[in-house]
């Protein structure tokens, strides 16, 4: 179910394994997606995708520190490619490994679990049953049942793709974060913070984008969009020309689904984006394979397994004991990081991206297996100032 990233993903590779694959969504998969997705290069070229790039950037920077001038910016040199996908090509790749699938358009709008099978009811009236049905509908799926664990903290961002009175970043630059806070009032410092990410188009065409990490109550586009306008033109720059806005909120730490759900999830539903960074493509990407294997292992098995016993050992390989036990150690960092006041975030940030390249890539990538992750997370511990680590123990100076 679904026709984003996460549904093309997983059919695209259940077709690879010969399964007999229908798929159900609401509009052509030939729709583009509304998002442009960014991933680290590296990310791609693991999994031998990195032509997929629309773009790509060698000079990538950040800057943690309090003001424009260049001893008070603390601009930060990333040394690493990040990427943003030439979005039609990803969507066909994924589409012509698909060769084969059965498309019906339709509108999930209930689900049943009959004898041994999954019944989804869609919006026309039709009825589609399958052996195992997995919801690839995004995370506002209503069909997948995840324990209620109070306030979802989401990211929100507000961003233009547009020309500009003079360049918001440098030729050939992507800025991951920009968390300098001088155009902010007093008050403003208090609220919960955000940063620009922005990026050069190349013919006089950037994306500048404010973005909230996460927060409960989400910030505002309206905040983000004020917020935006006022750090343009606190370093005297002016939106000329809007090419396209983007509006974007997601959830960071949805909860884990019931793992013992008969209906499997892939993608947004099954909570899979990253909640210390808010990416998820590079995931979907890597955790399909297995996935699929795995379920044509089960699906192969006599006597045929029924959708529960199909689905529970689909949401064993996907949240594996080792993965789940790290998105925790994610999601505590999180919580943390969302009590943190944009000065001790500016500070943590910083002593982030002082960890060596290959721990703090991966951080973010996810694929640093438990033990790695915990023995980076007491790196960083180590090296940040006094104030940070009592920030991550929950403790503040005051
Ligand atoms: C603005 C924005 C920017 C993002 N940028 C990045 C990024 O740069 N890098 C990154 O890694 N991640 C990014 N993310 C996070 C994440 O990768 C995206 O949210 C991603 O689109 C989620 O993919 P998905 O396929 O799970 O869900 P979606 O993309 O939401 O797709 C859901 C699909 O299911 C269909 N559907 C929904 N309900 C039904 C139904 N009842 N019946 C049938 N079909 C249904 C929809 O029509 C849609 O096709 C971003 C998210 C947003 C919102």
């Amino acid at each position: 179910m679904g026709a984003g990233p996460a549904a093309l993903c997983i059919a695209s590779e259940l077709i690879q394994q010969g399964l007999d694959v229908s798929a159900l969504a609401s509009h052509s998969p030939e729709r583009p997606w509304p998002n442009t997705y960014g991933i680290w290069a590296e990310e791609l070229e693991s999994l031998g995708m990195a032509s997929l790039l629309g773009h790509r950037w060698k000079n990538t920077i950040s800057y943690f520190g309090r003001g424009a001038k260049a001893e008070e910016s603390n601009c930060v040199a990333h040394d690493f490619d990040y990427g943003l996908f030439d979005q039609a090509a990803f969507q066909n790749a994924l589409l012509e490994r698909c060769l084969g699938l059965n498309w019906e358009i339709e509108t999930a709008k209930d689900i049943r679990f009959v004898e041994k099978i999954t019944e989804v009811i869609c919006s026309s009236g039709n009825t589609y049953r399958a052996r195992i049905v997995i919801d690839a509908s995004g995370h506002r799926s209503p069909f997948i049942n995840r324990p209620d664990k109070g306030s979802v903290a989401q990211q929100s961002a507000y961003g233009v793709v547009g020309k500009f009175s003079s360049p918001p970043v440098e030729k050939d630059q992507f800025v991951l974060m920009d968390f300098r806070p001088d155009h902010l009032t007093k008050n403003e410092l208090k609220e919960p913070p955000s940063f620009l990410y922005a990026m050069d188009f190349g013919d006089d065409l950037f994306f500048v984008e404010e973005t909230s990490l996460a927060y409960y109550p989400p910030v505002s586009w309206n905040t983000l969009k004020k917020r935006l306008l006022a750090r343009m033109s606190h370093r005297g720059i002016e939106i000329t020309e809007v090419e396209h806005e983007e509006h974007c909120l997601f959830p960071m730490n949805l909860p884990l689904p019931d793992r013992n759900q008969p209906l499997l999830g892939f993608g947004g539903s099954a909570s899979m984006v990253h909640p210390a960074s808010g990416y998820m493509v590079g995931a979907l990407l890597r955790r399909a394979p297995e996935l699929s294997r795995q379920l044509a292992k089960y699906l192969s098995i006599e006597p045929p397994l029924d959708s529960h016993a199909l689905a529970q050992n689909g949401w064993k390989t996907l949240w594996s004991s080792d993965l789940i036990q790290r998105h925790r150690l994610y999601q505590f960092g999180l919580k943390r990081l969302m009590s943190f006041d944009e000065s001790l975030l500016r500070s943590f940030f910083a002593s982030f991206f002082k960890l060596p390249k290959e721990d703090w890539s991966r951080f973010l990538a996810n694929t640093l297996p438990l033990p790695q992750l915990i023995l980076v997370m007491l790196k960083l511990f180590i090296i940040a100032p006094l104030k940070v680590k009592l920030g991550m123990i929950g403790l503040t100076v005051l």
